[in-house]
């Protein structure tokens, strides 16, 4: 079986090394020169756990494929930083919101706690005093995304899988048993394609897709001793884009603040002004003391499916085509790439 994949970010190269790893012929179409143009290459790296609305599939999918990086990392030689997570509080009112929320969480099966100031300071000293306390959430990780893009791209070479760069599809087209790809001047033939475009879908099957938004998400790199992520319980913006958004220690050492999200018209965003830098900043100042050095930033822009608050993943005859792949898209892209897998080999 031959499948074409179109995009190399995490996706298409999930999908790419397993299909390899299960005898299937694989060609990789990227638009850009390298890996790590599309959202895969700018987000925060959070192997996330706990992601609102908790029970959907978009949510289960993440919290069950998060502990697979362990072994990925093993086989790929991408850095996994294994940390936990602390929604803090710095009020009475968030203590015994905290105290509910860990409740109900340890009851439908997530590793929670209470934790005390002084256990969230142990782990995070140069947090403001400010902070009372905080749920602690067990699991996180964090990862270098584009190291693990890179990890991924090896890996599928190294198994005789072929990435194609600077090959943008333009159009798909059905002849009687095969998929065809047109790229440039010429086309190739697949049994199956799947489309792994992220942001670029839309150009591609906008006929068959829910209406996709894109938001664009402003990261900080700061510097700063932290050894857990801190996400505050009640958040201070009332977007309901940022949520997911906290101080994230990096395996490289470096700590991010954010991200924070707006909705942007350009689908692949990743321009950074001072004024989004000072805004990404502010929302966490008032959980430290003082202002954390700044060290860089960066933004990614992520498609986002506004019928449902979930991934859009669909079979179109010959094509099998996610869209919408948000956060927590990066955490549950191994197990994405098992549906998409069934749906390509599946009649
Ligand atoms: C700021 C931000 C922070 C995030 N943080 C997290 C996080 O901490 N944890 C988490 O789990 N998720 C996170 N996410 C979500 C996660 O990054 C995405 O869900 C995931 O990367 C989507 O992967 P993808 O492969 O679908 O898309 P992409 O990475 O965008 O890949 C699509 C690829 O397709 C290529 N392409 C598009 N059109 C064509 C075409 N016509 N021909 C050839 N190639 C084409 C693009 O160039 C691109 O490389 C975040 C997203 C953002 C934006």
């Amino acid at each position: 079986m031959k499948i074409g994949i179109i995009g190399a970010g995490i996706i298409g190269l999930q999908v790419a090394y397993k299909a390899l790893s299960r005898g299937i012929d694989v060609t990789v179409y990227e638009q850009a020169s390298e890996l790590g143009f599309g959202a895969s290459g700018h987000n925060a790296g959070v192997l996330h756990v706990l992601q609102p609305p908790f029970i959907n599939r978009k949510a289960r999918l993440a919290k069950k494929a998060n502990p697979l990086y362990d072994k990925l990392s093993e086989e790929l030689g991408f850095r996994v930083r294994r940390l936990p997570l602390y929604l803090v509080y710095t009020s009475r009112k968030g203590k015994f919101l905290g105290s509910l929320a860990s409740y109900l969480l340890r009851t439908t099966g997530y590793k929670t706690s209470l934790a005390s100031r002084n256990e969230v300071l142990g782990n995070c000293p140069e947090l403001s005093s400010d902070v009372i306390g905080g749920v602690k959430v067990e699991g996180y990780g964090t990862v270098m995304p584009r190291e693990v893009l890179w990890a991924l791209a090896k890996g599928v070479e190294e198994k005789g899988g072929v990435v194609k760069y600077s090959t943008k599809v333009e159009l798909l087209e059905n002849n009687s048993s095969k998929i065809c790809v047109k790229h440039s001047n010429y086309s190739e033939c697949h049994d199956r394609v799947v489309v792994a475009a992220g942001a670029g879908a839309a150009n591609l099957v906008s006929k068959d897709l829910p209406r996709i938004g894109y938001y664009k998400g402003v990261m900080v790199y700061v510097k700063l001793d932290c050894n857990a992520i801190i996400a505050p319980l009640i958040s201070s913006s009332r977007s309901k884009k940022t949520k997911g958004g906290g101080i994230i220690p990096l395996p490289d050492g470096r700590v991010l603040l954010g991200p924070s999200f707006e909705e942007t018209r350009n689908p692949w965003d990743t321009s950074v002004s001072p004024e989004e830098i000072a805004g990404t900043v502010n929302l966490y100042s008032y959980l430290l003391p003082s202002m954390p050095e700044v060290l860089g930033a960066d933004a990614g822009t992520r498609a986002k499916n506004m019928s449902r608050d979930d991934f859009y993943i669909n079979k179109k005859g010959r094509i099998i085509l996610t869209a919408g792949i948000d956060s927590p898209g990066f955490t549950a892209s191994p197990l994405i790439a098992d549906i998409l897998l069934r749906l390509a080999t599946s009649l």
